[in-house]
Protein backbone atom coordinates (compact mmCIF):
# COMPACT_ATOMS: atom_id res chain seq x y z
CA UNK A 1 0.00 0.00 0.00
CA UNK A 2 1.41 3.44 -0.94
CA UNK A 3 -0.12 6.35 0.93
CA UNK A 4 2.20 8.48 0.40
CA UNK A 5 -0.18 10.34 -2.18
CA UNK A 6 -3.77 8.91 -0.97
CA UNK A 7 -3.41 10.13 2.17
CA UNK A 8 -2.54 14.14 1.33
CA UNK A 9 -3.70 16.39 3.75
CA UNK A 10 -5.71 18.39 1.61
CA UNK A 11 -7.48 20.44 1.66
CA UNK A 12 -4.03 22.17 0.91
CA UNK A 13 -4.02 25.90 2.43
CA UNK A 14 -5.45 29.05 1.51
CA UNK A 15 -3.85 32.47 2.76
CA UNK A 16 -4.54 35.98 2.34
CA UNK A 17 -0.79 37.80 1.76
CA UNK A 18 -0.31 41.02 3.36
CA UNK A 19 -0.20 43.51 0.49
CA UNK A 20 -3.30 44.20 -1.29
CA UNK A 21 -2.88 44.85 -5.41
CA UNK A 22 -5.11 47.85 -6.58
CA UNK A 23 -7.22 47.12 -3.76
CA UNK A 24 -8.17 43.46 -4.54
CA UNK A 25 -7.69 40.99 -1.59
CA UNK A 26 -4.91 38.61 -3.07
CA UNK A 27 -5.23 34.74 -1.94
CA UNK A 28 -3.19 31.57 -2.64
CA UNK A 29 -3.92 28.40 -3.15
CA UNK A 30 -0.59 26.41 -1.62
CA UNK A 31 -0.22 23.32 -3.89
CA UNK A 32 3.11 23.66 -3.10
CA UNK A 33 2.86 22.26 0.28
CA UNK A 34 1.29 19.26 -0.69
CA UNK A 35 3.43 16.77 1.36
CA UNK A 36 5.07 14.32 -1.69
CA UNK A 37 8.55 15.33 -3.83
CA UNK A 38 8.12 19.22 -3.29
CA UNK A 39 4.28 19.08 -3.97
CA UNK A 40 2.61 21.30 -6.42
CA UNK A 41 0.34 20.37 -9.52
CA UNK A 42 2.41 17.49 -10.76
CA UNK A 43 1.82 16.03 -7.43
CA UNK A 44 -1.67 16.19 -7.16
CA UNK A 45 -1.82 15.21 -10.59
CA UNK A 46 0.28 11.96 -10.07
CA UNK A 47 -1.80 11.02 -7.12
CA UNK A 48 -4.59 10.70 -9.77
CA UNK A 49 -2.58 8.29 -12.05
CA UNK A 50 -0.74 6.63 -9.43
CA UNK A 51 -4.30 5.53 -7.91
CA UNK A 52 -4.94 3.84 -11.31
CA UNK A 53 -1.46 2.45 -11.88
CA UNK A 54 -1.71 1.12 -8.11
CA UNK A 55 -4.75 -1.03 -9.69
CA UNK A 56 -2.87 -2.68 -12.29
CA UNK A 57 -0.38 -4.67 -13.07
CA UNK A 58 2.46 -2.24 -13.89
CA UNK A 59 6.41 -2.65 -13.60
CA UNK A 60 7.71 0.45 -16.23
CA UNK A 61 6.51 4.46 -16.07
CA UNK A 62 7.33 6.15 -18.99
CA UNK A 63 6.54 10.06 -19.38
CA UNK A 64 8.22 13.18 -21.01
CA UNK A 65 9.63 16.50 -19.75
CA UNK A 66 12.51 18.74 -20.18
CA UNK A 67 14.92 19.24 -17.72
CA UNK A 68 13.09 21.40 -15.64
CA UNK A 69 10.13 19.56 -15.55
CA UNK A 70 8.47 18.74 -12.57
CA UNK A 71 6.27 16.69 -13.61
CA UNK A 72 9.24 14.00 -14.44
CA UNK A 73 10.68 15.00 -11.46
CA UNK A 74 7.32 13.87 -9.02
CA UNK A 75 6.59 10.82 -11.57
CA UNK A 76 10.17 9.51 -11.08
CA UNK A 77 9.49 9.82 -7.13
CA UNK A 78 6.36 8.28 -7.04
CA UNK A 79 7.60 5.06 -9.15
CA UNK A 80 11.01 5.06 -6.85
CA UNK A 81 8.63 5.13 -3.89
CA UNK A 82 7.18 2.13 -5.78
CA UNK A 83 9.90 0.40 -6.56
CA UNK A 84 9.15 0.49 -10.32
CA UNK A 85 11.67 1.63 -13.34
CA UNK A 86 10.75 4.91 -14.44
CA UNK A 87 12.03 6.60 -17.96
CA UNK A 88 11.85 9.76 -18.78
CA UNK A 89 12.31 10.52 -22.54
CA UNK A 90 13.47 14.42 -22.72
CA UNK A 91 14.13 16.88 -25.28
CA UNK A 92 17.73 17.91 -26.44
CA UNK A 93 17.47 22.01 -26.50
CA UNK A 94 19.90 24.79 -25.82
CA UNK A 95 18.33 25.11 -22.53
CA UNK A 96 20.41 24.51 -19.23
CA UNK A 97 20.38 20.75 -18.13
CA UNK A 98 21.92 20.99 -14.82
CA UNK A 99 19.02 21.87 -12.85
CA UNK A 100 17.56 20.50 -8.98
CA UNK A 101 14.42 18.93 -11.26
CA UNK A 102 17.07 17.05 -13.28
CA UNK A 103 19.50 16.02 -10.36
CA UNK A 104 16.76 14.66 -8.44
CA UNK A 105 15.85 12.37 -11.17
CA UNK A 106 18.84 11.41 -11.06
CA UNK A 107 19.08 10.27 -7.54
CA UNK A 108 15.86 8.86 -7.79
CA UNK A 109 17.47 6.45 -10.64
CA UNK A 110 15.36 7.14 -13.48
CA UNK A 111 16.09 6.44 -16.86
CA UNK A 112 16.86 9.68 -19.09
CA UNK A 113 16.52 9.17 -22.83
CA UNK A 114 17.34 12.59 -24.50
CA UNK A 115 16.75 12.94 -28.23
CA UNK A 116 15.65 15.60 -30.75
CA UNK A 117 12.07 17.55 -29.91
CA UNK A 118 10.83 16.33 -32.95
CA UNK A 119 11.63 12.96 -32.30
CA UNK A 120 10.26 13.04 -29.10
CA UNK A 121 6.67 10.84 -29.82
CA UNK A 122 8.87 7.78 -32.15
CA UNK A 123 11.22 7.51 -29.29
CA UNK A 124 8.81 6.90 -26.73
CA UNK A 125 7.04 4.41 -28.96
CA UNK A 126 10.25 2.59 -29.60
CA UNK A 127 10.96 2.00 -25.82
CA UNK A 128 7.51 1.46 -25.15
CA UNK A 129 7.79 -1.39 -28.12
CA UNK A 130 11.54 -2.55 -26.45
CA UNK A 131 9.54 -2.79 -22.81
CA UNK A 132 6.95 -4.96 -24.28
CA UNK A 133 9.35 -7.53 -25.96
CA UNK A 134 11.03 -7.86 -22.86
CA UNK A 135 8.00 -8.89 -21.05
CA UNK A 136 7.73 -6.10 -19.04
CA UNK A 137 3.93 -3.79 -18.76
CA UNK A 138 4.66 -0.23 -19.19
CA UNK A 139 2.31 2.26 -18.03
CA UNK A 140 2.89 5.54 -20.52
CA UNK A 141 1.66 9.17 -19.08
CA UNK A 142 1.62 12.38 -20.70
CA UNK A 143 4.06 15.44 -20.38
CA UNK A 144 2.76 17.50 -17.67
CA UNK A 145 0.06 14.88 -15.89
CA UNK A 146 -2.09 15.81 -19.12
CA UNK A 147 -5.50 13.64 -19.18
CA UNK A 148 -8.31 12.60 -17.78
CA UNK A 149 -6.87 11.87 -14.39
CA UNK A 150 -5.39 15.23 -14.33
CA UNK A 151 -8.28 16.95 -15.32
CA UNK A 152 -9.95 15.22 -12.07
CA UNK A 153 -7.51 16.09 -9.67
CA UNK A 154 -7.60 19.44 -10.35
CA UNK A 155 -11.73 19.58 -10.22
CA UNK A 156 -11.21 18.02 -6.26
CA UNK A 157 -9.01 21.27 -6.35
CA UNK A 158 -12.26 23.47 -7.25
CA UNK A 159 -13.94 21.74 -4.59
CA UNK A 160 -11.75 22.68 -1.94
CA UNK A 161 -12.23 25.97 -3.18
CA UNK A 162 -15.65 25.95 -2.98
CA UNK A 163 -15.61 24.86 0.70
CA UNK A 164 -13.26 27.46 1.82
CA UNK A 165 -15.46 29.83 -0.08
CA UNK A 166 -18.56 28.87 2.10
CA UNK A 167 -16.64 28.25 5.42
CA UNK A 168 -15.37 31.68 5.32
CA UNK A 169 -18.43 33.37 3.56
CA UNK A 170 -15.96 34.54 0.88
CA UNK A 171 -16.34 34.57 -2.87
CA UNK A 172 -13.17 34.61 -5.14
CA UNK A 173 -13.97 36.65 -7.96
CA UNK A 174 -11.09 35.88 -9.76
CA UNK A 175 -8.82 32.78 -10.39
CA UNK A 176 -5.42 33.02 -11.61
CA UNK A 177 -2.86 30.12 -12.74
CA UNK A 178 0.04 29.62 -14.61
CA UNK A 179 -0.93 27.19 -17.68
CA UNK A 180 1.29 25.09 -19.69
CA UNK A 181 -0.72 22.06 -20.66
CA UNK A 182 -4.09 23.51 -19.43
CA UNK A 183 -4.50 20.47 -17.61
CA UNK A 184 -4.90 22.18 -14.03
CA UNK A 185 -6.95 24.81 -16.01
CA UNK A 186 -9.52 22.39 -17.46
CA UNK A 187 -9.74 20.77 -14.28
CA UNK A 188 -10.82 23.98 -12.04
CA UNK A 189 -12.75 25.26 -15.13
CA UNK A 190 -15.12 21.78 -15.14
CA UNK A 191 -15.71 22.52 -11.17
CA UNK A 192 -17.06 25.78 -12.23
CA UNK A 193 -19.04 24.27 -14.64
CA UNK A 194 -20.69 21.40 -12.39
CA UNK A 195 -21.17 24.37 -9.68
CA UNK A 196 -22.75 27.18 -12.31
CA UNK A 197 -20.08 29.52 -10.51
CA UNK A 198 -19.94 33.06 -11.50
CA UNK A 199 -16.17 34.11 -12.04
CA UNK A 200 -13.29 34.08 -14.04
CA UNK A 201 -10.47 31.34 -14.25
CA UNK A 202 -7.50 33.06 -15.89
CA UNK A 203 -4.55 30.94 -17.11
CA UNK A 204 -1.69 33.14 -17.61
CA UNK A 205 0.37 30.92 -20.57
CA UNK A 206 3.93 30.38 -19.84
CA UNK A 207 4.72 28.89 -23.41
CA UNK A 208 1.25 28.34 -25.69
CA UNK A 209 -0.63 30.34 -27.99
CA UNK A 210 -3.99 31.77 -26.73
CA UNK A 211 -5.28 29.49 -29.76
CA UNK A 212 -3.39 25.99 -29.44
CA UNK A 213 -3.95 26.85 -25.85
CA UNK A 214 -7.70 27.13 -25.50
CA UNK A 215 -8.17 24.57 -27.82
CA UNK A 216 -6.44 22.25 -25.77
CA UNK A 217 -7.99 23.23 -22.32
CA UNK A 218 -11.19 22.78 -24.54
CA UNK A 219 -10.28 19.22 -25.50
CA UNK A 220 -9.78 18.14 -22.24
CA UNK A 221 -13.39 19.32 -21.36
CA UNK A 222 -14.72 17.23 -23.39
CA UNK A 223 -12.98 14.35 -22.85
CA UNK A 224 -13.86 14.99 -18.81
CA UNK A 225 -17.87 15.26 -19.60
CA UNK A 226 -17.49 12.70 -21.83
CA UNK A 227 -16.66 10.27 -19.04
CA UNK A 228 -19.02 12.08 -16.16
CA UNK A 229 -22.04 11.53 -19.06
CA UNK A 230 -22.50 15.50 -18.72
CA UNK A 231 -23.01 17.66 -21.69
CA UNK A 232 -19.96 19.87 -21.27
CA UNK A 233 -21.43 23.40 -21.71
CA UNK A 234 -19.94 26.99 -20.90
CA UNK A 235 -17.14 26.68 -23.52
CA UNK A 236 -16.73 30.11 -23.44
CA UNK A 237 -15.27 30.19 -19.99
CA UNK A 238 -12.06 29.06 -21.46
CA UNK A 239 -9.58 32.32 -20.40
CA UNK A 240 -6.06 31.10 -21.48
CA UNK A 241 -4.05 34.60 -21.99
CA UNK A 242 -0.97 34.47 -23.76
CA UNK A 243 -0.44 38.43 -23.34
CA UNK A 244 2.58 37.31 -21.10
CA UNK A 245 4.86 34.54 -22.81
CA UNK A 246 7.49 37.33 -23.09
CA UNK A 247 10.40 34.62 -25.64
CA UNK A 248 8.42 31.55 -24.68
CA UNK A 249 8.79 28.82 -22.16
CA UNK A 250 11.67 29.58 -19.71
CA UNK A 251 11.69 32.90 -20.65
CA UNK A 252 12.22 35.67 -18.09
CA UNK A 253 12.54 39.57 -17.73
CA UNK A 254 13.32 42.22 -14.92
CA UNK A 255 9.98 42.32 -13.72
CA UNK A 256 9.46 38.91 -13.42
CA UNK A 257 13.12 38.77 -10.68
CA UNK A 258 11.68 41.82 -8.99
CA UNK A 259 8.12 40.24 -8.15
CA UNK A 260 9.52 36.99 -7.47
CA UNK A 261 12.44 38.60 -4.52
CA UNK A 262 9.36 40.54 -3.59
CA UNK A 263 7.13 37.59 -2.80
CA UNK A 264 10.00 36.36 -0.82
CA UNK A 265 10.78 39.38 0.83
CA UNK A 266 6.75 40.27 1.92
CA UNK A 267 4.77 37.02 1.73
CA UNK A 268 7.77 34.39 2.75
CA UNK A 269 6.68 32.88 -0.57
CA UNK A 270 8.65 31.37 -2.99
CA UNK A 271 7.99 31.56 -6.76
CA UNK A 272 10.11 30.51 -9.82
CA UNK A 273 10.84 32.50 -13.28
CA UNK A 274 9.16 29.63 -15.38
CA UNK A 275 5.97 28.82 -14.03
CA UNK A 276 4.56 30.65 -10.79
CA UNK A 277 6.53 33.81 -10.71
CA UNK A 278 5.55 34.89 -14.34
CA UNK A 279 2.27 34.09 -14.16
CA UNK A 280 1.57 35.89 -10.72
CA UNK A 281 3.37 39.02 -12.86
CA UNK A 282 1.07 38.42 -15.59
CA UNK A 283 -1.87 38.21 -13.15
CA UNK A 284 -0.68 41.81 -12.10
CA UNK A 285 0.03 42.97 -15.12
CA UNK A 286 -3.98 41.87 -16.23
CA UNK A 287 -5.00 43.31 -13.32
CA UNK A 288 -3.54 46.51 -13.95
CA UNK A 289 -4.64 46.71 -17.65
CA UNK A 290 -8.63 45.90 -17.05
CA UNK A 291 -8.87 47.86 -14.54
CA UNK A 292 -9.96 45.45 -11.94
CA UNK A 293 -10.17 46.98 -8.62
CA UNK A 294 -11.57 45.91 -5.16
CA UNK A 295 -12.14 42.05 -5.62
CA UNK A 296 -11.19 39.02 -4.19
CA UNK A 297 -8.42 37.35 -6.25
CA UNK A 298 -7.42 33.89 -5.67
CA UNK A 299 -4.03 32.51 -6.66
CA UNK A 300 -2.91 29.18 -7.40
CA UNK A 301 0.49 28.33 -6.36
CA UNK A 302 1.09 25.65 -8.67
CA UNK A 303 4.72 24.38 -7.32
CA UNK A 304 8.09 24.15 -8.84
CA UNK A 305 9.95 24.77 -5.89
CA UNK A 306 13.31 23.26 -7.12
CA UNK A 307 13.11 25.96 -10.16
CA UNK A 308 12.94 28.45 -7.49
CA UNK A 309 16.49 27.23 -5.98
CA UNK A 310 17.76 27.19 -10.24
CA UNK A 311 17.21 31.01 -9.78
CA UNK A 312 18.43 31.78 -6.62
CA UNK A 313 22.00 29.96 -7.96
CA UNK A 314 22.06 31.95 -11.44
CA UNK A 315 20.73 35.39 -9.98
C1 LIG B 1 3.31 22.11 -14.94
C2 LIG B 1 3.18 23.35 -14.14
C3 LIG B 1 2.18 24.30 -14.43
C4 LIG B 1 1.22 24.15 -15.57
O1 LIG B 1 0.24 23.17 -15.31
P1 LIG B 1 -0.64 22.59 -16.50
O2 LIG B 1 -1.65 21.75 -15.86
O3 LIG B 1 0.29 21.81 -17.38
O4 LIG B 1 -1.22 23.74 -17.24
C5 LIG B 1 2.09 25.41 -13.61
N1 LIG B 1 2.94 25.58 -12.58
C6 LIG B 1 3.92 24.71 -12.29
C7 LIG B 1 4.83 25.02 -11.15
C8 LIG B 1 4.07 23.55 -13.05
O5 LIG B 1 5.04 22.69 -12.75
Amino acid sequence: MFTELNNFNRPTPIQQLNKNWLGNRVFIKREDLLPFSFGGNKARKAAGFFAEIDRGNYDVIMTYGSSSSNHARVVANCAAARGLHCVVVSPIDDKETNTFNRRILEVLGAEIIQCPLDKVSETIALRMEELRMGNQNPYFIQGGGHGLHGTQSYVEAYEEIVSYESQTNLHFDYIFLASGTGTTQAGLIAGQIKHQDQRQIIGISIARTQQRGTHVIEESLIEYFEDEQLNPIGMGLVHFNADYILEGYGSCNAQICEVIDAMLREEGVALDPTYTGKAFWGMRQYLQQHSIEGKNVLFMHTGGTPIFYDYMKER
